[in-house]
């Protein structure tokens, strides 16, 4: 089977099935939490700079809401679907859950390709959008961020659309917004930090030392960046980093043995994470092919890019010298792939507790806009560290204890956080 045969929303209800088994949830609220409560399709028509007119396709998907207002980020790619959508709403419930902050799970997505719209066309876009959904979403409803191709510019135009239709100030209806535009500091990096802070804390409890170590990268995007920043700061080492080109329409990955400079490899990349070929083999990267990143030697494999990359066939190349995967992306591990990694002994840090660090960051920019007033940005990455932290060796403790995979102990926690708030506000 080919990754694109891979249904998220599957996927996403597979795995739920499982852990809805395994601690015995009730029929009701299985029923309830295995399906989004609400989801919003629409159209978005935008004037494109040549003067013609163009229908995108947008969507809205509120997961859960008990534990707080829907949560998470808008994405723009050419392939998104209503069930990818839905798939990562109800990973975001799950998500805000395992690091036990006060926020439901939501996502939206649009069917386009940003690289190739003008910045008007772009901004015409995210206003669209927000015309759309304005009445469904708010501060205290649901709270959009950026995702794949998003970034915090489009959160502001939104932010803006938002707020010119309602006529107040509403920062809180959105995050990841540019910082000194209600935005916090430590926002950008969040998502990789976070995802390093989980992968810290596991080499700990495995007893290997991070500087002895090295890994591969599949996406090189905002996660990826500064998640590779921050491993290299605490002294591994990158030999591999696979991106997207957009000129060429496919994968390379870049390899340099005794480990790349992540400083010099941010600067030869554009917004979107594609990587210069010619000015990457003058810094003495290898350009292999794109999935090379994941049977590469290494310790380490942080799949940073999109869902269904770890699927039977890829796994069957990964090397044995691999100890820890570290889900940076959404969804990027399927089912079937979830078992050979379980048999293989893998260690893996599961996606919506890796990459927590961006939603929790997210809800920091909120209670800052609630107060006006903003903290310092060692502030923000402490208190970012502490709550990744104790997450993660809650969700350790537990699989330890249970005799648990480690995607299913954080499954555990975060269903039955969820299952508690339905229950408790009397919906089943
Ligand atoms: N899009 C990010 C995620 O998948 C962040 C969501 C948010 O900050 O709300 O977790």
């Amino acid at each position: 089977m080919g990754e694109s045969s891979y249904n998220p929303y599957v996927v996403a209800q597979t795995q739920f099935d499982t852990v809805a088994d395994l601690i015995g949830l009730d029929e009701p609220t299985r029923e309830l939490l295995r399906q989004p409560s609400r989801e919003f399709h629409f159209t978005i028509p935008v004037k494109m700079d040549d003067g013609s007119c163009k229908v995108f396709k947008g969507y809205r998907v509120q997961h859960n809401d008990a534990r707080g207002p829907a949560k998470g980020g808008i994405r723009f790619h050419p392939d998104e679907t209503i069930d990818t959508v839905r798939a990562l709403s109800m990973w975001m419930t799950w998500k805000c859950a395992v690091v036990d902050i006060p926020l439901g799970g939501g996502k939206g997505g649009v069917v386009c390709d940003p690289r190739n719209l003008s910045e008007s066309e772009q901004e015409r876009l995210c206003r669209g959008y927000i015309r759309q959904l304005a009445k469904n979403i708010g501060p205290n409803k649901d709270v959009p961020a950026p995702d794949v191709m998003t970034n915090a510019q489009h959160m502001l135009w939104m932010m803006d659309e938002y707020e010119t239709l309602t006529g107040a100030h509403y920062p809180g209806v959105i995050t990841g917004k540019p910082v000194g535009m209600g935005g916090s500091l430590g926002r950008r990096e969040a998502t990789g930090y976070g995802v390093i802070y989980t992968l810290r804390e596991a080499l700990k409890v495995l007893n290997i030392d991070i500087t002895k170590t090295t890994a591969s990268i599949q996406g090189f995007g905002n996660v990826a960046e500064h998640a590779a920043r921050l491993y290299s700061k605490m002294g591994g080492k990158v030999i591999a980093i696979s991106s997207w080109d957009n000129v060429d329409k496919k994968a390379y990955t870049f390899r340099k043995l005794d480990g790349l400079d992540i400083e010099k490899m941010a600067e030869i990349k554009d917004a979107f994470g594609t990587i210069d070929k010619e000015k990457a083999k003058d810094l003495g990267c290898e350009v292999l092919d794109g999935g090379e990143w994941i049977s590469q030697d290494v310790d380490i494999l942080l799949p940073c890019a999109l869902e269904n990359q770890i699927i039977p066939e890829t796994v069957a190349k990964i090397s044995s010298q691999v100890k820890v995967i570290c889900e940076g992306a959404n969804g990027p591990t399927t089912p079937d792939a979830d078992a050979l990694i379980k048999e293989r002994n893998i260690y893996l840090i599961p996606d919506f507790l890796c990459n927590a660090g961006g939603v929790t960051c997210s809800y920091f920019e909120q209670v800052q806009c609630n107060m006006n007033y903003f903290w310092p940005k060692e502030e923000v990455l402490e208190k970012l560290d502490q709550k990744m932290t104790s997450a993660f060796h809650a969700v350790h403790n537990l699989a330890q204890e249970k005799g648990l995979y480690m995607r299913d102990a954080a499954y555990v926690i975060a269903i039955n956080r969820v299952a508690e708030a339905v229950k408790l506000r009397g919906w089943v």
